[in-house]
């Protein structure tokens, strides 16, 4: 199936915007190569340092993207078709300053079917042949976190939970670049790596956040250093791009949070390249088996990055 929205989604993005940016989902900046050892806007601070550009992800390109411009065109970029219905567990509850969240990584809205059915067209550009499974986690995250004195990469592995239940992955692929441009995603901009992990790269469509919003988005996950992930649109509505955040992707400003107004420091989605956070602002945690561990910018050299994104390449035929 093609296109994950409509044309009247996409003219309403363009018309909500019209007093700020103009966000053209036919035209998204590829961003390949905006990965960075130290925070910046708009790019990823990557822990892992050293991408292979043989590794595997998607074994074609398409006409969705165009090299030559720099961009790529969401709307023409085939998705994984099905409708597999998932039993999603998540449940969050606070204790003392302590957010704890217990899940199954499992998203409560349909996936597509993977592996990849032989009939399905994206098939001919990603055969990704995992089986979406589920993971137990559990994990406590300060309720009320303190920017740190400065930003965390981002590893490679789970970097948030978001409110589906699903967790959320950095902007990258395994070689390190654009995953929402380069990957073949199901229906709800998601798909499962090689242990069966199913991750997004950017904020799901299957998550409300109106394209015709009159207000601040509503909370849409919690980041693995406890800072809370809004959707696409800032106060009054403004449809937020890279541009209007900070080197990790977010702001201070009122949110609703806990059924309260608040001024705290949050992290947006947003329609362009990095999708989500750049860097962590807090301190993260990790979750086993889930996550790579992070680590503040600072001197320390080069380390090895984890790989937790697609399984050893299939030669295709
Ligand atoms: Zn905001
Ligand atoms: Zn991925």
């Amino acid at each position: 199936m093609r296109a994950f929205f409509s044309v009247s989604t996409i003219l309403l993005l363009l018309v909500s915007t019209a007093a700020a940016h103009t966000v053209d989902l036919t035209s998204l900046p590829l961003a390949d190569g905006e990965v960075s050892s130290e925070p910046r806007a708009g790019s990823v601070f990557a822990c892992q340092t050293r991408f292979n550009p043989n590794a595997p992800g998607a074994q074609r390109s398409g006409d969705w993207l165009n090299e030559t411009a720099g961009t790529f065109d969401l709307t023409r970029k085939p998705t994984v078709d099905g409708n597999v219905v998932h039993l999603s567990e998540l449940d969050i509850a606070i204790a003392g300053t302590r957010r704890l969240i217990n899940g199954n990584t499992l998203p409560d809205h349909p996936t597509g079917q993977f592996p990849v059915s032989r009939s399905d067209d994206a098939f001919y550009y990603d055969r990704n042949p995992n089986t979406i499974r589920a993971h137990a986690f559990s994990v406590s995250l300060p309720t009320n976190p303190a920017i740190a004195e400065r930003p965390s990469c981002l590893p490679m592995g789970a970097i948030g939970i978001m409110l589906t239940g699903a967790v959320l992955f950095n902007a990258l692929d395994a070689r390190g670049e654009n995953a929402l441009a380069h990957e073949i995603l199901d229906n709800c901009q998601g798909h499962p790596q090689r242990s069966g992990l199913y991750h997004y790269h950017g904020k799901s469509p299957c998550q409300n956040d109106p394209a015709a919003a009159t207000e601040h988005s509503t909370l849409i996950g919690y980041a693995l250093d406890g800072f809370a992930i809004y959707g696409y649109h800032g106060e009054g509505g403004v449809l937020l791009t890279s541009r209007d955040l900070d080197e990790c992707h977010g702001h201070v400003g009122q949110v609703m949070l806990e059924g309260e107004m608040q001024t705290i420091y949050h992290y947006h989605a947003t329609p362009d390249y990095p999708y989500t956070l750049s860097c962590f602002k807090g301190d993260p945690t990790s979750i086993a088996g889930l996550s790579g561990s992070a680590r503040r910018a600072g001197p320390e050299g080069p380390r090895r990055g984890d790989r937790f994104d697609r399984p050893p390449p299939r030669r295709p035929r």
